[in-house]
């Protein structure tokens, strides 16, 4: 489907019809599949004939989430996995040895930063992190061992950008690797592998998904760069999706473009909304013209996105008593759902880090980063203003 264009790869992308000729994709909830021989089974086993034999390894429902999102990224293959946490594991389980050095923005997902210091770490492989947008930073942290660079741009949860071109450039000149989470964006607003990434990761737990029902990752590359040692971390360490969720996620990527474009949409009236009250301190949204990187968003995204985040006056506690006066947004740590969410990230997805990581990453203690939903606009706004009085 080379000639079509995203919404419609998105909607018609990947599906493969069974025999019964069902209009909408089939779930195929099997562990296994049968052989018609001996032969067969041994054929299918060693890989001499490609068919499905056993869902760890692959599953018709995951492989058409799988090639419909790598249509949409632009890439050759797609890998689906459990969680995004276990993308981002097989991604750097496949690609490094111990000795191998990787080079980390110092602003990205704070699980993503307790895998790679306190897990990864324990089997010789090295980390050091950097400010995501100071590319001089970058190039200057490069050694004779660095393997990978990983960013996520936009960052979580302050919404700092990197430009990709320039970062794959500074990679490719030493042999590395360029990995971009693009979860915050998604491929409806930015294609990281047209801009010289080698490969994308994706939490789909978020706006793949894009109503908080399931867990879910995808990797998304060319298929040297992730058939092999990625594909073999999937098959044995045995990381992969469920077929169930596949399904949820292929339906998702239908109503991307739409529910993306809503987002950002609802995001920048409220980002510019924030900027006229009195108890923000800070505002953080790319769509905002004083944010520092908002003529590189521009230029790198289609779309601002729907993430905000905020400094209030008077630290943790005027943050908690505005998170504890609300009524309709959700606590939850969850994002990219139809339903805003608001997090304390300080006490919650980064309270595992060092007060010096957190300080590092500019998570302060008076930050709330809001997904903004599909609700109506005035009603989040509506609620706010009561957390804020
Ligand atoms: C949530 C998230 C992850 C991890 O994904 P899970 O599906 O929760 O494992 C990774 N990166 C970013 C940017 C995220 O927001």
């Amino acid at each position: 489907m080379d000639d079509f264009n995203f919404d419609t790869l998105a909607i018609r992308a990947g599906q493969v019809r069974s025999n019964f000729q069902e209009h909408s994709e089939a779930i195929y909830p099997t562990s296994s599949f049968i052989f018609k021989s001996a032969e067969e089974a041994a054929a299918r086993f060693s890989g001499e004939e490609e068919a499905h034999f056993y869902t760890r390894v692959s599953n018709p429902t995951v492989s058409c989430f799988q090639d419909r999102l790598a249509a949409l990224e632009g890439g050759e293959m797609g890998l689906a996995t459990s969680t995004g946490m276990s993308a981002i594991l097989a991604v750097m389980l496949g690609t490094l040895k111990a000795g191998d050095h990787v080079l980390s923005s110092r602003s990205i997902f704070g699980t993503s930063t307790i895998l790679f210091t306190n897990i990864l770490a324990k089997f010789g492989i090295e980390f050091d992190f950097v400010d995501l947008s100071d590319l001089d930073a970058w190039k200057a942290s490069i050694k004779l061992n660095t393997k990978l660079l990983f960013a996520e741009t936009p960052s979580n949860p302050i919404t700092e950008l990197v430009d990709i071109k320039a970062l794959a450039e500074i990679a490719h000149a030493s042999d590395a690797l360029l990995v971009i989470d693009n979860c915050f964006c998604t491929p409806a607003l930015q294609k990281p592998l047209a801009l010289g990434a080698d490969i994308v990761v994706h939490s789909a737990t978020k706006y793949i998904d894009g109503q908080g029902r399931c867990m879910g990752g995808a990797i998304v590359g060319k298929k040297s760069v992730i058939g092999e040692g990625i594909f073999a971390v999937l098959r044995s360490g045995g990381v992969t999706m469920s077929p169930f969720n596949a399904w949820v996620f292929t339906k998702g990527l239908e109503t991307l473009n739409l529910r993306m474009k809503a987002h950002c949409d609802n995001a920048l009236a409220l980002a510019t909304w924030l900027q006229s009250q009195d108890v923000v301190e800070k505002l953080y949204y790319p769509g905002l013209t004083d944010h520092p990187q908002h003529d590189l968003a521009k230029q790198q995204q289609k779309g601002f996105g729907g993430i905000v985040s905020f400094v209030v006056k008077g630290g943790k506690d005027a943050a908690w008593n505005i998170v504890n006066n609300l009524t309709m947004l959700s606590i939850t740590a969850n994002l990219g759902d139809t339903k805003t969410t608001i997090t304390h990230p300080a006490t919650t997805t980064h309270g595992r880090l060092s007060q010096e990581q957190r300080d590092d990453a500019n998570i302060s203690d008076g930050l709330l980063r809001l997904s903004v939903g599909l609700e109506d606009i005035n009603d989040i706004q509506n609620d706010l203003a009561r957390g804020f009085k």
